[in-house]
């Protein structure tokens, strides 16, 4: 049984992110797809609800868990004793950040072995990051993340709008 960690902030979680989810779940007996709840880190979403929303989108796949940890990566691979971390390469600019992050895991932790599924080339522009600039100005991000994804991405911009423009 091997069994595989994807980690990731998945904030929100978009098509590029599922098209990894897909194929390292058909690569590894188990995949427990787990977002870092970083509080030093601002998120659009809560640990919470982007559980909820990786929960959705991952529900007809039978070997794919959806979890959360905060703190180091390797203690939570340590701890539930997964055998491989997987990554999604995307442009070259991943690539220096990833081989630093994979190295060093290596270092703290020698079962922590990182393996990299490359970007499936039609998801190779999108990030997350992208898809909040995007819905915070109204725009269409349909082809970026399902729709259920969307409906709450949209639905958290009006209620973070309505909270900035309340007056107290
Ligand atoms: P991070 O963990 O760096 O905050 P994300 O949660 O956005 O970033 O991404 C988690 C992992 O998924 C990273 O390995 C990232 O490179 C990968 N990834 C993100 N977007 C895509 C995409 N469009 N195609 C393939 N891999 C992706």
């Amino acid at each position: 049984m091997t069994s595989a960690i994807y980690p990731g902030s998945f904030d929100p979680v978009t098509f590029g992110h599922i098209d990894i989810i897909k194929r390292a779940s058909k690569l590894f007996d188990s995949l427990t797809v787990s977002v870092l709840d970083n509080k030093a880190k601002s998120a659009l979403f809560s640990a919470d609800d982007r559980v909820k929303m990786l929960e959705e989108v991952c529900a007809d796949i039978p070997n794919v868990t959806v979890d959360s940890f905060s703190g180091l990566l390797v203690d939570y691979v340590r701890k539930n004793n997964f055998d491989v971390v997987i990554r999604g390469l995307r442009a070259i600019t991943d690539f220096e950040y990833e081989l630093q992050m994979a190295q060093t895991n290596r270092k703290l932790l020698l079962q922590a072995d990182t393996v990299f599924l490359t970007t499936s080339l039609e998801y190779a522009y999108l990030s997350s990051t992208t898809v909040r600039e995007v819905a915070a100005f109204g725009g269409d991000i349909s082809l970026f993340v399902p729709d259920s994804v969307a409906e709450r991405v949209y639905k958290k911009y009006r209620e973070n709008g309505e909270q900035n423009g309340r007056k107290d």
